[in-house]
């Protein structure tokens, strides 16, 4: 499959892995960029930024083939030296950057300098024209199924992508609900070049997720995904589990991220795909969960999801119209 986005971004499937907050490491990243679509290695997974340079290195290691690294400016327990983590993408020949959570027009100037591209990652058709206007080379847009933050909208992909695609020019990968071929060739109805996924990326083989987990998400349907952090404008789509549901409660009776915090805090969550404990914390997940039947290589998995988008687009498609 031939897209603008491919063209662009110089991979062979138009498919990306998004970032994903301890999950996004070089082995997953680099075994997506062996399959041909595009890794994106999650910057804030990694302590320091010189960390951050290490696992880049790490990845190069491991693929010759073009890989991203996500780089989230949202709000955080403690402040994050985003300057320093982005001299380190920059600093570490990184070409391709996907920025999300908020206006990447500060970064901008460094990113353009060092010729890399960025993708933004945004929840509305207004912050995709403005990302456009910035110079950003691509939109991935973030529809309400998604996991972690679909921005306080709640628009789904099937519209929120044809709404983009009618006012961006720039490439558009739909993100949010993606985990098989029927989305991918729905993504390309819908005007989109590609499709993002994290969820689907997480029950594969070479995911750096506890064996527990996966299965996990194999057995899990699309109800068992909540929203937390409403009350706080943060709103982020989880795994519901105990801590998911403590959260919301705490929310109810007015509590505040002060109190919440510390049983929210995402170096919790990191023990949850250590060591398989499902309430170790929280622990995102997209409502594809429902989607997810299986755990097979990141290979298997991107070559079944092209094929079956070009079965459905070659057979389905043309039977139709006929
Ligand atoms: P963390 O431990 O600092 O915070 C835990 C959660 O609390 C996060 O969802 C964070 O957004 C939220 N939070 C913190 N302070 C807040 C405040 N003042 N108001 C409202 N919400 C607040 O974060 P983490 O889990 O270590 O993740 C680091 C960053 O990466 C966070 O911004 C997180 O949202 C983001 N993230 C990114 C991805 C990704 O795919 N790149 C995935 C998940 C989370």
């Amino acid at each position: 499959m031939k897209t603008r986005f491919t063209e662009a971004f110089g991979v062979e499937h138009p498919i990306i892995q998004g970032g994903m907050q301890w999950v996004g490491r070089a082995e997953l990243v680099s075994a997506v960029a062996n399959a041909g679509a595009l890794g994106c290695l999650t910057a804030l997974t990694q302590p320091t930024p010189e960390d951050l340079s290490k696992e880049i290195g790490r990845v190069r290691d491991m693929t010759d083939k073009p890989f991203a690294v996500n780089f989230t400016i949202l709000p955080t327990l403690k402040p994050i030296p985003y300057d320093e983590y982005m001299d380190a993408i920059v600093q570490s020949g990184v070409k391709i950057v996907e920025t999300a959570g908020n206006n990447p027009k500060a970064h901008m100037p460094k990113l353009k300098e060092a010729g890399i591209k960025v993708i933004h990652k945004c929840t509305s058709v207004r912050h995709a024209i403005t990302a456009q206007k910035i110079g950003v080379d691509a939109i991935s847009i973030d529809g309400f199924e998604c996991a972690g933050h679909p921005g306080e909208d709640d628009t789904p992909g099937l519209i929120l992508i044809p709404k983009a695609a009618d006012k961006i020019d720039i490439p558009i990968i739909a993100s949010g609900g993606f985990a098989d071929g029927r989305g991918l060739a729905a993504a390309i109805a819908l005007g989109a070049d590609g499709i993002n996924m994290g969820t689907r990326f997480m029950a594969t083989q070479e995911a750096p997720v506890h064996e527990t987990i996966k299965q996990k998400i194999v057995s899990a349907d699309e109800l068992q995904t909540t929203l937390i952090f409403r009350t706080l404008r943060n709103t982020t789509r989880m795994f519901s589990n105990e801590v998911s549901k403590k959260i919301i409660e705490m929310e109810a009776e007015g509590k505040g991220i002060d109190e919440i915090g510390p049983i929210a805090s995402g170096l919790k969550g990191k023990l949850v795909y250590e060591t398989g404990d499902e309430n170790a914390g929280v622990w995102s997940a997209g409502m594809c969960i429902g989607l997810i039947n299986d755990i097979p290589t990141v290979k298997e998995l991107v070559e079944r999801i092209v094929n079956d988008a070009e079965t459905i687009i070659n057979e389905r498609f043309r039977r139709i119209v006929a």
